[in-house]
């Protein structure tokens, strides 16, 4: 398996395959740029097909780690780590021990924090073995109500910029994924006025959504082509693709998932086809930003840091606009501008 020469590579500073015999832990570490600050970014446990799935996730989602903590002003560097298995059988005491002892290794080099697969439980697990961890129980605590507050006001963001509208009542948004982000997202949504089309694999997390949200089930495969104004891609990555593209109805895609476009050229489809695209790495910074607050936590304090996700996003999809690049590439010459103002 190729490393420098591999198509996700970016001149990671450093990448670490841990292997603890006794828990089973295999894992992969990347720190992608440490130029801001500690290389922050959650650890994602996940049953991947095979190895080379797993270290082209962890690639991917460090670099955007660095590009989001930049953009979002924070004196964090960008990295991410994958454990590969299962989450829903086996995770173990001895495993996260493993992680964190693993992570403790770097020195500080790297702080790790939940994502999709991990919770705090597991977090605090890691924690007895390093101070490295963040978005501990009692501090920061689970990110994602951030993350899906900051995913609202990024639709609110987009949906002005694209519509022209200050309101979201009437709104139609399609929601993929109603875990611990997209379900709290869909609440704000709910709450705004928006009316909710939803999928997710959970037939619990679906019936929660009809009965609190009023929310339209709808299939796996149908999300996509949904007669709705919003798009928000809220579980894994890579939906933005050749086979989901020519699907979309909405005008505009704004959800919390990291790396969302399966390759770059997909965000200059978007644009073409004039659909807007919120770049994932700016809407999703929210629980990011709440755990830089970690140290002395401040609710308000955070919150309101969240809250200019929103002007952010405005101003990358003005000079979308006047540029005439995709989002996306704005957003990244706004964060590389930010990082090389730094060296
Ligand atoms: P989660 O594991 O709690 O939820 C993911 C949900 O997606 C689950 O309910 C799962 O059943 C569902 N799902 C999986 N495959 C699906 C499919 N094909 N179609 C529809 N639903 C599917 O994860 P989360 O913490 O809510 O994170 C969601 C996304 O947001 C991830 O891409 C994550 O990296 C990103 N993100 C999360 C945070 C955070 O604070 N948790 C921060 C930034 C980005």
């Amino acid at each position: 398996m190729a490393i420098f020469s591999h198509p996700s590579f970016d001149e990671h500073e450093q990448v670490m395959f841990v292997h603890d015999k006794a828990s089973g832990l295999k894992a992969i570490i990347a720190v992608h740029d440490t130029t801001m600050g500690p290389a922050v970014g959650g650890c994602r446990m996940w049953p991947y097909d095979n190895d080379e799935e797993a270290l082209t996730d962890v690639l991917r989602l460090s670099r955007g780690m660095t590009y989001k903590n930049a953009l979002a002003g924070l004196e964090f560097g960008g990295g991410k780590s994958v454990i590969i298995g299962d989450p829903s059988s086996e995770k173990s005491e001895a495993l996260f021990r493993a992680f964190g002892r693993a992570v403790h290794s770097l020195g500080g080099r790297y702080y790790s924090a939940e994502d999709v697969g991990i919770n705090t439980s597991d977090i605090m697990i890691a924690h007895q073995e390093t101070p490295y961890m963040a978005g501990l129980e009692g501090k920061s605590g689970d990110p994602s109500p951030y993350t899906a507050l900051g995913t609202y006001l990024g639709i609110k963001a987009a949906v002005k910029h694209q519509l022209n509208k200050d309101s979201l009542a009437g709104i139609r948004v399609a929601v993929q994924g109603l875990g611990h982000v997209g379900y709290s997202l869909c609440e704000h949504l709910h709450r705004a006025g928006a009316k909710l089309v939803v999928c997710d694999l959970s037939a619990e997390q679906l019936d929660r959504a009809t009965t609190e949200l009023d929310a339209e089930i709808v299939g796996l495969d149908a999300i996509y082509c949904q007669d709705v104004d919003v798009y928000a891609p809220c579980a894994l990555g890579a939906t933005l693709n050749d086979h989901t593209l020519p699907q979309l109805k909405a005008t505009i895609v704004a959800g919390c998932a990291n790396n969302q476009l399966a390759e770059p050229r997909h965000g200059e489809i978007l644009r073409d086809k004039g659909i807007l695209y919120a770049p994932d790495y700016v809407i999703n910074a929210g629980g990011i930003i709440n755990v830089s607050f970690e140290r002395d936590y401040n609710a308000d304090s955070a919150e309101a840091k969240v809250r200019k996700i929103y002007d952010t996003l405005l101003t990358i999809f003005n000079e979308a606009d006047r540029s005439g690049k995709p989002t996306g590439v704005v957003a990244d010459e706004m964060a590389r501008k930010i990082i090389s103002a730094q060296r």
